[in-house]
């Protein structure tokens, strides 16, 4: 009898969300690099989405797996005992941070720390309105989908959080829409699925005003912008702003899954209260997923990785172009290519991974190809990269 493959496994026991996955058959991943069953190499052009930001399976975060699976893993749910993982690694990021981000909730994912955010707005401010921008994604749970800044996937699954408005984007205007009655304002200052979209200063320094004036608490979202992405370790630092509510994830766990929503202390301090256990999680803060995100974050911080990004951006706007690449976004080493239509992305994507690199288009910009490699891409594999996608971007204009 004929063993079933693990591809035939994928499609009929794991629920299928993608109408046409990429489909790779993963046997190791290291650096900038995965390789299938086959033996094929493709390069990671998009970082597992700004997971991978040291590339995969760095042996220094291995090693710190290794370590603490060996102490222990899983002892008890959030907030219960001292774990020196956890302790640690909060200790190392708020050391990073202004004086007011000094207090950090671990969760086990992005969506679960815009949900942690948002109880907590709600629950410091006394207030029920949440505040979210046109074009931005926070996650896919119920409260995140309802701050999700576009319709079509939102519809199927009403009614969500009531008190949701949303303004557009970089709009002056809009900000004058703010009022004593909302909690909080959500914003990504780099907005990730429209297809690399920055915030303009003086707009967010507008609304951090704004907010400031209102007693409305800013969250900035930096789960997919965070950890060196922009060129800084967060996006906030060239903003000259300071979030009143931070939300990271994504890299932030070194490749193992790991969120966090990180506040001024006191402000925190009310999730003890009225109720007690204002915010509850089993997993969140897994201390083999701090361990593993304090050692990758040991080494973003030692590699010089994060001040390699402009230059790899510079480089990247000067030599990835082409005649049916109509516009270019960028942002640090970040950035989007627009094509004609979607049908055209989609077939230069199909091209990139016959050719062994491996991209994506975005959520909200289906016409758009993301690039986003891992920060420690040298500019010799940044070539290779672009010769590639060159390539293929011929091979489909060639019909
Ligand atoms: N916020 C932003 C900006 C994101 O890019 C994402 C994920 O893509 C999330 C929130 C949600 O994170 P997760 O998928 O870990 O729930």
């Amino acid at each position: 009898m004929a063993t079933i493959t693990n591809r035939q496994l994928f499609f009929q026991h794991l629920a299928q969300t993608s109408d046409k996955p990429i489909g790779i058959e993963v046997a190791t991943a290291n650096g900038i690099y995965i390789h299938d069953t086959q033996g094929k190499a493709f390069i990671d052009m998009i970082a597992g989405f700004s997971v991978c930001n040291i590339g995969h399976s760095h042996p220094a975060v291995i090693k710190a797996i290794q370590e603490q699976v060996e102490k222990y893993m899983h002892v008890i749910v959030y907030g219960e005992f001292v774990q020196a993982p956890q302790v640690q690694y909060a200790k190392a990021l708020t050391s990073l941070l202004p004086t007011t981000l000094q207090s950090v909730y671990f969760t086990n994912s992005g969506a679960e720390a815009t949900e942690g955010a948002m109880k907590l707005a709600k629950r410091v401010t006394g207030r029920t309105k949440i505040v979210a921008f046109e074009g931005a994604y926070h996650g896919s749970t119920q409260g995140a989908l309802s701050v999700m800044g576009d319709e079509y996937f939102k519809t199927a699954f009403r009614p969500l959080l009531p008190d949701i408005l949303h303004l557009r984007y970089n709009n002056f205007e809009d900000i004058e829409l703010l009022d004593q009655t909302v909690a909080c304002v959500l914003v990504e200052l780099v907005q990730a699925e429209t297809g690399i979209t920055p915030a303009n200063k003086e707009w967010i320094a507008a609304l951090k005003m704004k907010c400031a004036s209102l007693c409305v608490l800013l969250i900035v979202d930096e789960i997919q912008s965070g950890f060196g992405r922009t060129g800084t370790l967060f996006a906030f630092e060239q903003y000259d702003i300071v979030p009143d509510i931070l939300l990271v994830g994504k890299a932030l766990g070194g490749g193992l899954p790991l969120g966090a929503f990180i506040a001024d202390t006191k402000m925190m301090g009310t999730l003890t209260e009225n109720p007690v256990l204002g915010h509850i999680t089993t997993f969140g803060g897994n201390p083999v997923a701090c361990a593993a995100g304090q050692a990758a974050l040991n080494i973003l911080e030692n590699s010089g990785w994060i001040h390699s990004v402009k230059e790899k951006e510079t480089y990247l706007i000067a030599h990835l172009h082409h005649p049916a690449i109509l516009h270019r976004n960028h942002c640090g080493l970040w950035m989007s290519l627009q094509f004609e239509s979607a049908a055209i992305t989609k077939k230069v994507a199909a091209a990139c991974i016959e050719n062994g690199i491996i991209t994506d288009w975005f959520l909200f910009a289906e016409d758009r190809i993301r690039v986003a490699p891992p920060l420690c891409i040298t500019i010799d594999e940044l070539i290779i990269a672009i010769e590639k996608i060159i390539k293929s971007i011929n091979q489909v204009v060639a019909g």
